[in-house]
Order: C-alpha cells, then structure tokens, then sequence
C-alpha cells in the first residue's frame, strides 16, 4: 500500500505514523516546512498559536498508536493531569500543553518514524482516473498512492472539490470569535483559580472567559465575544485586553504582573464554524480530522475528535476494509459518532448567542444540552446523564433523558449563575477608556465602537 496523506497536521501526522507501523509505505505532504529551531512560522493554520485544551483521547490514541511521540510530548514539558475515576482508581483527565509543543513533538517523533517519509510540497488537487483516486498533483508533478487521505483541515480544499456536491452537510457560524493572549507564571508562582483540573471557564453577562493552563507555567487568557460585537473588538489592542483582565476578578489574579508575565502579543482568532463534510464517495479517497469536521473551539474537542476518528478508521482497516474503500464504512460511522457533536455546537452556539444578546431561554423548544448539563447545579440528578457527554464518550443525546429535570429547574425561575465581573457594557467602557487614554486615534477605534467613542469622548 502507498498512502499519500495531505496534512502533517495533528491528524496527518498520527494516521500516517499508525499507518507506518502497520507496514504501509506512507508519504505525509504539508506546505509548511515545520519548525527552524525555536521558531516556526504556522501559516495556514491560524489556531497554532492560540489556546489549547487536550482531552484525554489524545494522549490515549497517541499511547496506543505512536507510543514515541507521547513519549516526545511528554520530553518536551506536556503534563498529564489525573483525577479520581469512578471506580476508585486515578484517571488521565488531559495534557497540559501548548499546541505549538504538543505539534513540536509530533514533528519530532514524525521525522524519527520508520516508514513515514515527511514531504514539503503543495498539493493541488487529486489525480483520478477511471472514477478513483490514484494519487495527487503535488507542486506540479504526480505523486501516485493506492490511498490518498485527506487531512487538509479546516482550511484545506482538497477533497472538497472532489466531493460531488462540494458543500458540508452540516454548517454554521459558531456566532463568537477569540481574542488569547499567553503568559507565563514567574517562577514559584501558583496558578489562579480553575474550575477544572485543566482550565477556569467564566461565563458573564454577554461574553466569556477562559484561561487554559500548559506546560511548565505557560497558560492562555481567552476572551470570547459574540462576533457581531462590535465594540469588544477593540480587545485586540493591547491595552484594552490588558484593562479588561485587570477589571475581571478571576483574570486579574491569573495575570497580575506579580504572578505571570505576557509571552506573546494579543493574538486575534479567525472566523470560526461548525462544519461537517461526508466523505467525498470517490473510491481512493478518505477525509480525516478537520477536514471532516470542525466545532467551536471553547469546547477543546477538535484534537479529540481527531484521535477519535482515526482511532476508528485504523480500526476499519484492522478488521479488514478495503482501504480503497474504507471511506464508506468510516463516513458511515463519522455520520454516528461525529456529526451529532456538531449538530450539538450548532444548536448550543445559537441559543448562547441570543443570550449573550439579552434574549430569555426560550422553553417552548428542546433545550440544548449545555443548558441542561448546566443545570446539574439546581439538580443534582442530571449529573448522573451528563459524565460521558462531558468526557465525550457518550453522544449528546445521552443527556436528553435529563431534560425534564432541567426544564423543571428553569420553568422554576433557576438560572445558572454569572462569574463576578463586568456586564458586556461595562467591559466596553472598561476598554474604551484605556484605548483612548493611551492616545490611540479615534479612527482607530470608530471602525468598531463608534457610538461607544464618541460617548467616551474620542477625537
Ligand atoms: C481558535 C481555535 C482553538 C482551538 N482550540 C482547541 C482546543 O482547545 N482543543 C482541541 O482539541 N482542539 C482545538 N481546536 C481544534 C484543533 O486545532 C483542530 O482540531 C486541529 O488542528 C485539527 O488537526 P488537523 O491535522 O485535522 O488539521 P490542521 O491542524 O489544520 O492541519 C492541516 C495541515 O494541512 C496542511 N495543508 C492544508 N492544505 C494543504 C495543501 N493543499 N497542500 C499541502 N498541505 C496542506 C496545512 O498546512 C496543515 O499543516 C481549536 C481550533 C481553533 C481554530
């Protein structure tokens, strides 16, 4: 079997390595050339330098497939983070780790695998014939596989314009955008508070917040605000995001200049979707990790997903499937096991937003299960649906059986609780002010804000 997989990626790079070690000869094509010593240049893949949580499918695909680069992981700082497992015994929840370490040391481990060849080059498109995939165009010459493995990602075109109708079957607009920025803790410093063993999660009246802790001390302060905020756009300045931490409790200690200091700049989040392909159908073709399905990030799925999918495709082709073929049993199984987790981001995502914008539940609709996992706090008894729809090992229909619990909880008048800190418009006049008392222009900011500035006085 020659495979040839576009993306050394997360999910390129695991596939191609498990592939290898099941003795395929495997070719991994990617147009960015990896890490130069210490810097690496990620263009394309906007995300590498934003925030990252790590479910503990990731670290379990990579301990039972690519045993070396977990080991290179964890060389390279990543911590595994364990709990108290049900049954009395200590669980790995996650990783700490930074994207870039955790891609730093896929690389690494890739470079040193047997059997996996790492290729720079662009890929064009595919090469069919006879109605299959036999290969790609890749910098303008042919480079044959029996198995060509889209994992493109979020970004790719590849397979898409080999599917036949090109659309996903599921899309839309997660409706929010990210604003991070990293830190790093002085030395001896502890963390700030979390709600988890991995991250603090704050949900406030018309945005949220979320700081993500990584190897050795680095940790990610993310804002997120609703895209068609305007006027939270100006947290891409410095000052302004600066500001807002020091007036929202939980980040004023994550950052106080006493415990952390910044290691980057304010790094501003590209549009984000949630998106589901099929497969393309064209025999010598399969799609994999992103390239399949992307979600709203503030959930830290999209790697788990990725493990997910290409723990269940190396198990199609274990049991014997036809790799030339693979991609119809793996899209039928993608259909059950990943398309739902998107239909669950599109439909929370939704009504997150029209809260975010005032708007009451509306109880006259099924809830979404986020607001039927929240109310696990008005009652306890929908906690006993909700674990595997929070470790992601059971389907987010798993928590409908709760809903009448929760719906009783709101219909009651419960609503979960705000994080202590500004309202969205004291966040904005909270921001305003220090932009424009760090004699930033005003036409800087009228793009974004301008019935805010000229209230706060811009010139
Ligand atoms: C803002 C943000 C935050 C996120 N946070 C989390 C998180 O906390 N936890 C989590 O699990 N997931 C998170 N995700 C999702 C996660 O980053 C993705 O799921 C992951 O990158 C998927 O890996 P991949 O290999 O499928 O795709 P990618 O990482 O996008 O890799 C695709 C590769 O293909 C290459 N490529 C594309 N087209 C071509 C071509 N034509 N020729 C050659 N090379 C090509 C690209 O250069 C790239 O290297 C986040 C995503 C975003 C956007």
């Amino acid at each position: 079997m020659r495979t040839l997989i576009v993306g050394s990626g997360p999910t390129g790079l695991l596939l191609g390595a498990a592939l290898a070690r099941r003795g395929q000869r495997v070719v991994s094509v990617d147009r960015d050339p990896g890490p130069v010593g210490d810097a690496w240049n990620r263009r394309g893949v906007m995300q590498f330098e934003h925030a990252h949580g790590f479910r503990p499918q990731v670290p379990m695909a990579l301990q039972a497939e690519w045993p070396e680069a977990h080991g290179s992981w964890t060389n390279l700082g990543a911590q595994p983070v364990e709990a108290p497992s049900s049954a009395g015994s200590r669980q790995v929840v996650g990783m700490l780790s930074r994207r870039s370490t955790f891609e730093r040391a896929l690389r690494h481990a890739a470079a040193k695998a047997p059997g996996l060849t790492l290729r720079r080059g662009h890929v064009e498109g595919l090469a069919i014939d006879g109605g299959r995939v036999v290969g790609a165009r890749v910098d303008g010459s042919l480079v044959e596989a029996d198995l060509v493995v889209d994992a493109s990602g979020r970004a790719g075109r590849l397979g898409r314009s080999g599917t036949q109708s090109g659309e996903a079957a599921l899309e839309g607009d997660c409706g929010l955008a990210y604003i991070d920025r990293t830190y790093r803790l002085r030395p001896g410093a502890r963390p700030g508070p979390m709600v988890s063993p991995l991250a603090y999660m704050g949900d406030f009246d018309g945005y949220q917040c979320l700081v993500f802790l990584h190897e050795a001390g680095h940790f990610s302060v993310v804002i997120v605000r609703p895209t068609a905020d305007a006027a939270l756009k100006a947290l891409r300045f410095e000052e302004a995001f600066e500001a807002a931490c020091r007036a929202i409790p939980a980040l004023a200690e994550w950052t106080h200049p006493a415990r952390a200091l910044p290691t980057s700049a304010v790094l501003v989040g590209g549009a984000l979707r949630n998106v589901y392909r099929r497969q393309a159908g064209t025999p010598g073709l399969v799609a994999v990790g992103d390239s399949v399905a992307t979600t709203t990030p503030t959930r830290g799925r999209g790697i788990a997903m990725a493990c997910m999918q290409v723990t269940a495709l190396l198990a199609l082709l274990d049991e014997g499937a036809d790799p030339v073929t693979v991609a119809e049993p793996f899209g039928t199984w993608c259909d059950h096991a990943i398309e739902p987790w998107v239909a669950d981001h599109i439909a929370i995502d939704g009504g997150m937003v029209r809260r975010w914008q005032g708007e009451d539940l509306d109880l006259s609709i099924p809830l979404t299960t986020d607001l039927i996992a929240d109310a696990v706090e008005a009652d306890p008894r929908i906690g006993q649906h909700a674990g595997g729809y929070f470790a992601m090992t059971a389907l987010p229909e798993t928590l409908r059986p709760a809903e009448p619990l929760a719906r009783t909880a709101y219909q009651d008048g419960w609503r979960p609780e705000y994080a202590p800190g500004p309202t969205r418009d004291e966040l904005v006049g909270v921001i305003l002010a220090a932009v424009l008392a760090s004699g930033r222009r005003a036409r800087d900011l009228t793009s974004t804000a301008p019935r805010q500035a000229a209230e706060l006085g811009a010139r």
